[in-house]
C-alpha cells in the first residue's frame, strides 16, 4: 500500500497547525466570527469534558445530528481528540433515519441542535443515548453544549494514546442505492485522504501551482465557501479540515441558497467555492449573479455526481478566468479517487480526472477477471485512503472487500493516460432482453434539450423484456414539451434499444439527497411499483 510518510497519524496531529494562526478569522457563520483561537478553546473545552466529566472511552461513539453550524464543527473536533469515535449523520433525515443511525452506531451521546432534537425525540422508539443540546440551558433530559462550553473555557485537550488504525470515525454513505452504510475510517485512513487533496489537489486544496499563482493575483486572502453539509466527506473533509489545517477562512451556510451565496462571495470575498454539479450551476444562472461582484472567485468546482455535458462550458462562459475542477470519490474511499483542475479539465471534458497518487485501480468484468486500459467495467480501488469494513455489516463488507481490494459498485473505465471515465452505478444498469443499457447515457442526452430541466432514466419491469428504461422529466419553467416529442428528439440519438418505453413528467425538482443524486428508488416506487 502506498502512503504519505510524512502525513501525521491522528486527525489530532493533522489538524494542530491549526492552533498556529491564533487570532486569524477561521469561520463566518451568520452573524458569528470566530478566530482560529476561539475555535481551539471552545473545543478544548468540551474536550476536557468529554473526558473528565462524562468518562468517555476510546472507541467510544458520540454522534452529531445538526445542520452546518460552528458546534457541529467544534463537537467533530473534541470527539476525534479524544480518541472517541465521531459518527456525522444526515440532518436530512427523517425520525426513522435519525434512529437508524443511532442505534446501528450504537452511540453512547449525541449532540444535536433543536430541530434534530425535536425529531429524535417525536419518535415513539425511546431514544437508547445520551443528549448534549446545542442553544439550551439545561434540563433533567439533555446537557446543554453552550454551558458545558462557558464553565470550561481554558481547560486544556487532555492527553490521550491514539494511533494511526484507530477507529475516528463512522460516516454514513449518501444512501442513494440503499440504507445508509457506516463506512468505518482510521485515523490514519483520513490522514492519507487529507494528504492527498493537498498533493494531488483539487479545487479546494489548490496543489497545482497554476492555481496557487491564480490564487495570489486575485489578492484576497484564502476563503472557502462552504454550502454543503458537513456530514458528507466532501464538507467534512474538503472545506471544514483542510480549512482548520491550513489557517483559510470558511464561510459556512446553513443551508443553500443560490442568492445567499451570491452575496456572500461579495461581501466575504469568497475565493473558492466548490459544491455539487447543480448548485454550480444555480449560481451561474441567478439573475443577481451578473450584478454581484464576483472577482475575488478564483477557483469553482463540482463532482460527487454525474455533470451534465454542457457543465463545462456553462462555467467557462461566465467565469472565463476562474480555476475549474471536479472530481470522483465516495464516503467508502475518504472522498480520495481522482480529480482534475485546470488545463486537465479541459484536456479531457467527460472524465471525472486522474488517479490519485496512492490510488491503484482494476476495472473487473462481471466474472470477476481483471479487464484492460478502455475496457468497461466495475471499478475496484486499492488505496490507503479507503475504509476496510462497513460498520456492524459483515455480510456487505465481505462482499465488498478482498485482498486489500475494494468493490465501487461504479462502472467505468481508466484510459491509457490514467483519466477516470465513469459510465453508470452498477445498481442502475438497466438490462432490456440481454442488452445493456446506462441510465446515465439517456440522461446526458436528455439534459441537452433545451425544453427539459432534469431528468433520470429508471428500470421498468416487462414480462417479455425483462426490464425497460423509463423517463422521468421536469420540463424547464415557461417551455412545452410532449412525449411524442421527446421520443423523436431521442429517436435519432440513441439506437432503438436504448429509447425509453415510457415518458413521465413531473413538475416539482426532482428528489435528490444531500449529496446531489436524484433517488431512483422514490422514483420507481412513484411511477413503477
Ligand atoms: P450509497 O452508497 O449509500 O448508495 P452513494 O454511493 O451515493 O450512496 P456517496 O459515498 O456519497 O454515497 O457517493 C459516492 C458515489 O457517488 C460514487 O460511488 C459514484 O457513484 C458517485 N459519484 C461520485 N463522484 C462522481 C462523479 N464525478 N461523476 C459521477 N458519479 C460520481
Ligand atoms: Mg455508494
Amino acid at each position: 500500500l502506498r502512503f504519505y510518510k510524512n502525513a501525521p497519524n491522528t486527525l489530532r496531529a493533522l489538524l494542530e497547525p491549526g492552533r498556529g494562526f491564533g487570532a486569524q478569522e477561521f469561520l463566518v457563520y451568520q452573524d458569528q466570527r470566530l478566530s482560529f483561537d476561539d475555535f481551539f478553546a471552545r473545543a478544548d473545552a468540551l474536550a476536557y469534558y468529554l473526558v473528565s466529566e462524562l468518562n468517555i472511552n476510546k472507541g467510544d461513539r458520540i454522534a452529531i445530528a445538526m445542520r452546518n453550524n460552528p458546534e457541529w464543527m467544534i463537537a467533530y473536533y473534541a470527539i476525534v481528540s479524544i480518541g472517541a469515535v465521531v459518527v456525522p449523520l444526515n440532518s436530512w433525515g427523517s425520525a426513522d433515519e435519525l434512529a437508524y443511525g443511532l442505534g446501528d452506531s450504537m452511540a453512547k451521546w449525541v449532540v444535536c441542535d433543536q430541530a434534530r432534537y425535536d425529531t429524535i425525540t417525536a419518535a415513539p422508539s425511546e431514544l437508547a443515548c445520551q443528549v448534549i443540546l446545542v442553544g439550551a440551558t439545561g434540563s433533567a433530559e439533555y446537557l446543554s453544549f453552550d454551558a458545558i462550553i462557558n464553565a470550561h473555557l481554558g481547560a486544556a485537550m487532555p492527553e490521550v494514546d491514539c494511533e494511526s488504525d484507530d477507529i475516528a470515525q463512522i460516516m454514513y454513505t449518501s444512501g442513494t442505492t440503499g440504507r445508509p452504510k457506516g463506512a468505518v475510517s482510521s485515523h490514519g485512513n483520513i490522514c492519507q485522504a487529507i494528504f492527498s487533496f493537498e498533493f494531488h489537489g483539487t479545487c479546494s486544496a489548490m496543489a497545482n501551482p497554476e492555481a496557487i499563482r491564480k490564487m495570489f493575483s486575485t489578492g484576497f486572502a484564502p476563503c472557502t465557501l462552504l454550502s454543503v453539509p458537513l456530514f458528507h466527506v466532501s464538507g467534512c473533509y474538503a472545506a471544514f479540515l483542510l480549512n482548520l489545517r491550513a489557517g483559510r477562512k470558511t464561510v459556512m451556510m446553513y443551508k443553500w441558497s443560490a442568492e445567499d451565496a451570491l452575496a456572500l462571495i461579495e461581501k466575504e470575498r469568497v475565493t473558492i467555492f466548490s459544491a455539487v454539479p447543480s448548485m454550480v450551476v444555480d449560481l451561474l444562472r441567478h439573475p443577481k449573479f451578473k450584478t454581484t461582484d464576483t472577482t475575488s472567485l478564483f477557483s469553482i468546482g463540482g463532482g460527487g455526481t454525474a455533470c451534465p455535458p454542457s457543465f463545462k462550458s456553462t462555467i467557462s462562459e461566465n467565469l472565463g478566468d476562474a480555476y475549474v475542477g471536479t472530481g470522483y470519490g465516495m464516503t467508502e474511499t475518504n472522498a480520495i479517487c481522482a480529480s482534475c483542475t485546470g488545463d486537465a479539465y479541459f484536456y479531457k471534458p467527460k472524465s471525472a480526472g486522474t488517479l490519485s497518487p496512492l490510488v491503484e485501480w482494476q476495472t473487473r468484468s462481471p466474472e470477476g477477471g481483471i479487464l484492460a486500459k478502455g475496457e468497461v467495467g466495475e471499478i475496484w480501488l486499492k488505496s490507503a485512503c479507503n475504509i476496510t469494513a462497513y460498520w456492524n455489516k459483515p455480510e456487505a463488507t465481505a462482499e465488498n472487500f478482498a485482498h486489500g481490494w475494494m468493490a465501487t459498485g461504479d462502472i467505468g473505465y481508466l484510459d491509457d493516460e490514467n483519466f477516470v471515465f465513469l459510465v453508470d452505478r452498477a445498481k442502475d444498469l438497466i438490462i432490456r432482453g440481454g442488452e445493456n443499457i446506462y441510465p446515465a447515457e439517456i440522461e446526458a442526452c436528455l439534459s441537452q434539450h433545451a425544453a427539459i430541466a432534469d431528468s433520470a432514466i429508471i428500470a421498468v419491469p416487462d414480462e417479455r423484456l425483462g426490464e425497460t428504461p423509463g423517463a422521468v422529466i421536469r420540463i424547464r419553467d415557461g417551455a412545452t414539451l410532449s412525449e411524442t416529442e421527446v421520443k423523436d428528439y431521442l429517436a435519432d440519438k440513441l439506437a432503438a434499444f436504448k429509447q425509453p418505453s415510457h415518458v413521465w413528467f413531473v413538475e416539482e425538482e426532482l428528489p435528490r439527497n444531500a449529496t446531489g443524486k436524484v433517488l431512483k428508488r422514490d422514483l420507481v416506487q412513484r411511477f413503477v411499483k
